[in-house]
């Protein structure tokens, strides 16, 4: 009958620490870090090695004595993210493990990133160092980076008071009682919608009303595909539709049909709220719905 392995849990540790020397490179680099500075060393090449070393790693040289300040902010060139954290991470929360690029290096550093979550840190993402109070001439001197901040959420509000002139009071007053009211003018015979008192195109007052019909044509559209507290669904249709009668068109919803199926020159007519709902308001009118009549000509 077979058996289980046999299994037995050890641990290889040296107890309070291996002590190593750390070199003369190693340790000015760790020295200026206790002091919250991160410096690199300059290669003979001219390249600054962060964290420094004492070759070359592309020559095999010996670096020059040459240190200069780096970061303290780098950018993120790689990540791993960490889901659960051992014991030993410097972190008791997911993190990433990152490779560092410090400003002015031009090597990269790896460091535990707090980021929140691993979408918040794509390769370019802007990092600072976080120290820790006590520093004791070590690399958890730093604690960990964090991403430099990039993005606040500001309340945005305006309350304002409008005031409709004589003639848009006028049309509204129509689109209460159901009516949509435009005028003609009397010199260049044009017809506009809402209802105004001159005439862009000649100058001139106008002084009749011209009650339109309902009814009407699509000229062209957009399909939205943001939410709109207006609109039946995403994705929704505005168009411009000239009412039958008309010469200019007017802007408004069209619903009751698949946004794809929204063409130029299809014969719409306005879903009106029901009459004991209507305010002095163009939400009167839902949005505009097909007729079923063949499309129009443009
Ligand atoms: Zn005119």
């Amino acid at each position: 009958m077979p058996s289980d392995p046999l299994t037995a849990e050890h641990v290889l540790e040296f107890p309070g620490g291996y002590t190593r020397t750390t070199g003369p490179v190693i340790g000015r680099f760790l020295t200026e870090l206790r002091d919250g500075r991160l410096m690199g060393v300059r290669t003979a090449e001219g390249r600054t090695l962060v964290p420094p070393l004492e070759y070359d790693p592309a020559t095999g040289e010996p670096v020059t004595d040459e240190w200069v300040e780096v970061g303290p902010a780098g950018t993120v060139t790689a990540s791993a993210w960490v889901h659960e954290p051992r014991e030993s991470h410097p972190l008791d929360r997911p993190f990433a493990w990152a490779l560092i690029r410090l400003d002015g290096a031009d090597t990269a550093l790896v460091h535990a990133v707090d980021a929140g979550s691993p979408k918040a840190l794509p390769p370019g993402t802007r990092v600072r160092p976080v120290w820790r109070a006590e520093r004791r001439g070590h690399i958890t001197d730093i604690s960990h980076f964090a991403p430099e901040v990039t993005k606040i959420v500001s309340p945005v509000s305006t309350r304002y008071r409008l005031t409709a002139s004589p003639s848009l009071t006028r049309f509204l007053e129509g689109v209460r009682d159901g009516v949509l009211i435009g005028c003609r003018c009397a010199t260049c015979e044009k017809v506009y919608v809402p209802y105004r008192l001159t005439c862009p195109e000649c100058g001139n007052p106008i002084a009749g009303e011209v009650t339109l019909p309902d009814t009407g044509t699509v000229t062209t559209f957009a399909i939205n595909n943001l939410p709109d507290p207006r609109a039946p669904e995403v994705p929704f249709v505005s168009a411009y539709i000239l009412l039958d009668g008309a010469d200019i068109p007017l802007i408004a919803l069209v619903g009751g049909v698949p946004a794809h199926q929204v063409r130029q020159g299809m014969r719409v007519r306005a879903e009106w709220v029901p009459a004991e709902e209507r305010t002095l308001s163009m939400t009167n009118i839902r949005w505009f719905t097909p007729t079923g009549e063949p499309d129009v000509e443009l």
